[in-house]
């Protein structure tokens, strides 16, 4: 913007959110930018692509991505962010590790939020399961909780409800990218207003 209006556009990451136990950066590749800078992740790092496309990397390799498409690097990682190849924008949410999130060890006999029905293992390991999730339209799934902190990616729109189990509910407007945190033992039941995906990366103690 500003002076540089008419010429490339500065590659845009921004951090959203950075506390004791994650950081959440928005990156979003644009076409006529100039590269991404390749970055250094201390911290184990899930990336969760919201719109898909390609990317040429600095290295020079062609990386092609879906929407939903989801990678974890160790911790170290440098990722070479490189510049866009597709004609439209690229967009992800970058989620960084940090020191683990404390443990939870009571549900109260109440069904855990994972495993369940529309909501597919994408990958697990010591740090993180990360699940890929469908709700559909108008229909609340049953009570369950949160054990473990969860960092949600929404890749549709509509609006979401939640209620919780002191009834209250609580109704937030979403859009491909919007991230919602839910700390560690947390009762509810979600219902979405279509059909909404998102993915949900619980992060283990
Ligand atoms: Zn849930």
């Amino acid at each position: 913007m500003g002076v540089h209006a008419t010429a490339q556009t500065a590659p845009s990451l921004e951090r959203m959110i950075e506390n004791d136990t994650h950081a959440i950066w928005v990156a979003k590749w644009r076409p006529n930018q100039l590269p991404m800078v390749p970055h250094r992740h201390d911290g184990p790092t899930v990336i969760v692509y919201v719109r898909g496309g390609a990317i040429r990397t600095a290295a020079g390799t062609l990386e092609t991505h879906r929407k939903g498409d989801v990678a974890y690097f160790e911790p170290g990682a440098v990722l070479n962010s490189g510049v866009l190849e597709s004609a439209t924008l690229v967009h992800a949410l970058i989620v960084e590790l940090k020191d683990r999130p404390r443990a939870f060890d009571r549900r109260d006999g109440q069904p855990a939020a994972f495993p369940r029905d529309g909501a597919i293992e994408l990958l697990q390991n010591d740090r993180v399961t990360v699940w890929d999730v469908t709700y559909k339209a108008a229909l609340a799934t049953p009570f369950h909780v949160h054990d473990k902190l969860t960092l949600i990616v929404w890749l549709s729109a509509g609006k979401l409800i939640q209620t919780f189990s002191d009834g209250q509910s609580i109704p937030t407007s979403i859009t491909p990218g919007t991230f919602i945190g839910l700390p560690g033992r947390l009762r509810l039941s979600e219902a979405a207003s279509a059909e909404m995906r998102a993915i949900e990366i619980e992060v283990k103690p």
